[in-house]
């Protein structure tokens, strides 16, 4: 076959793939957003069918040898670089998805519902034994997946490569131990500071709707398109989006505090806008979105914590909070708050955590998802050692488990391997911005919410090229090095150590 009718081909199985995947995608958003709780294990048969379709298109025998005939080496050589990035990752999804028999995969799809389904009722009623069957389940079938796909080194590699094109646990072990030597000690030294942050104000009644208002403030101001999404609400916050102009979010609120719904709606929105600015070229093509989880963690973090958590964000946008909660907010100074929402370590909640604290949160979950992995822990016992690392890395102990290990949404869906991401946005972030704040005056722009001029850097160094590039590919061309630890170390022992007044050897 000639290489024109090979590409015509791929077209068509990448259009089929794209569009099935999306109705996979917008049936699960409404489900989580919208379903009538009573409706929901009707409405996972209605997912699996829709998977089914997707996943015959990616793995029927005409398809694939399209698809291997055009991922040869001397055709993709022939290929525009753009091309040959959508043919290599449908390829990659292909051989994913093949590897599994189609009935193993069905069955897998309508249990996963269940147990999402399940874990969201077990977290409302502190009920971990009603969740475990299920939970084992998934670590079940992900292991028999992993069978199937193959790995190097770790097993735990089949998941992590996947989410993270090039991770490997053996890198993050080495990335993860580097910020966890220079973390633990940083703890240390805030819990003997003799600084006292004053955080009562937050933990007061914020009328929900006043919340709404500020989301959707919150969002115009990071540059969400709303005439390109929809903000709505569910019981985790999360992205999802349909092409560019076609962003979905959804963010939660809580009566008795508000910086919650503030940090998830910046990180959410975070998320989004990168999907509203990918090159509109790449639209429809496997590689118009953002693929690589670590990656798009850095850009929801950058909002969320570089931005939102710094002193300019305060500085500009005090007075706008103090309007939506006069009551609440009206004697609070910017660096009052400032202080508060850098507070470190009381919360057992990832999702609640301070910027210092959460990366920890992340290593514990990394370290007993690998371990379930590697066989070297058993899922019943997942709820005590879960206790026990909280004990030993953050000195707090969770009362119950809907505060420990049924907080997250992730394991209940399978999505294994996924938590690293965080962390390793962290991790990008903090190199990335180093990067940017040498070329813009950072602190000026946000502190004159200026906001226009860091979009407009993110959407040309970064954005635009949705999964055309890998990981590694992005920071060499964004940062000219491969990614380090020490970025995000220096900006957390810089920020911290002002914060609580730490001498730079008391911190060592
Ligand atoms: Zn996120």
């Amino acid at each position: 076959m000639d290489i024109k009718t090979l590409i015509e081909r791929f077209e068509k199985i990448e259009r089929a793939a794209v569009q099935s995947e999306r109705a996979v995608q917008i049936i699960s958003w409404d489900w989580r957003a919208m379903t009538p709780k009573a409706a929901a294990p009707g409405r996972a048969e209605t997912i699996g069918a829709v998977s089914d379709v997707n996943f015959a298109i990616l793995t029927s025998g005409e398809n694939r040898k399209t698809l291997d005939a055009l991922a040869q080496p001397e055709h993709l050589a022939q290929l525009p670089p753009t091309l040959a990035a959508r043919v290599r990752e449908l390829k990659k999804q292909s051989d994913r998805k093949a590897a599994i028999p189609p009935a193993l995969f069905s069955e897998f799809t309508v249990l996963q519902a269940r147990s999402e389904a399940a874990w969201e009722q077990a977290k409302r009623q502190n009920d971990w034994p009603s969740f475990a069957p299920h939970l084992q389940n998934m670590f079940d079938y992900t292991n028999r997946f992993i069978d199937l796909w193959g790995y190097e080194g770790s097993r735990y590699n089949a998941l992590l490569g996947f989410n993270e094109e090039g991770m490997t646990a053996e890198k993050l072990d080495a990335l993860f131990t580097d910020l966890r030597d220079a973390i633990v000690p940083l703890i240390q030294a805030v819990r003997r500071s003799p600084v006292v942050i004053d955080d009562g104000f937050v933990n007061q009644t914020f009328p929900v709707e006043q919340q709404r208002v500020m989301a959707h403030a919150l969002l115009d101001l990071e540059g969400f398109r709303g005439d390109w999404g929809v903000l709505a609400e569910s019981e985790h916050p999360y992205t999802t989006s349909f092409g560019r102009q076609d962003v979905r979010l959804t963010t939660h609120y809580y009566e008795d505090m508000f910086l919650p719904a503030v940090f998830s709606t910046l990180h959410e929105g975070g998320h989004g806008i990168y999907e509203q600015n990918i090159d509109p070229a790449l639209d429809g093509t496997i590689v118009g979105c953002g693929l690589y989880s670590g990656m798009h963690e850095s850009v929801s973090r950058f909002w969320e914590n570089m931005v939102g958590r710094s002193l300019p964000f305060w500085r500009c946008n005090m007075a706008r909070f103090q309007q939506w909660f006069p009551r609440q907010l009206g004697g609070v100074t910017p660096e009052q708050m400032y202080a508060a929402v850098n507070k470190v370590g009381t919360s057992l909640t990832r999702i609640e955590a301070d910027e210092l604290t959460y990366n920890l949160h992340i290593i514990l979950r990394y370290e007993l998802e690998r371990d379930v992995f590697e066989g070297r822990v058993r899922v019943r016992d997942l709820p005590d050692l879960w206790k026990q690392k909280m004990q030993d890395y953050l000195g707090l102990t969770p009362l119950d488990d809907t505060q420990g290990i049924l907080q997250d949404i992730q394991w209940s869906m399978a999505q294994f391997g996924y938590f690293p991401a965080y962390a390793l946005g962290n991790l990008y972030n903090a190199q990335y911005t180093h990067t940017m704040k040498s070329q813009l005056d950072f602190d000026r722009l946000v502190e004159t919410g200026d906001l226009g001029a860091i979009l407009q850097w993110k959407r040309e160094n970064l954005y635009r090229f949705g999964a055309t590039r890998s990981p590694e590919q992005t920071m060499l061309a964004l940062t000219g090095e491969p990614l380090q630890a020490k970025y995000l170390i220096a900006y957390l022992q810089d920020k911290f150590r002002a914060l609580y007044h730490i001498e730079k050897e008391a911190a060592q």
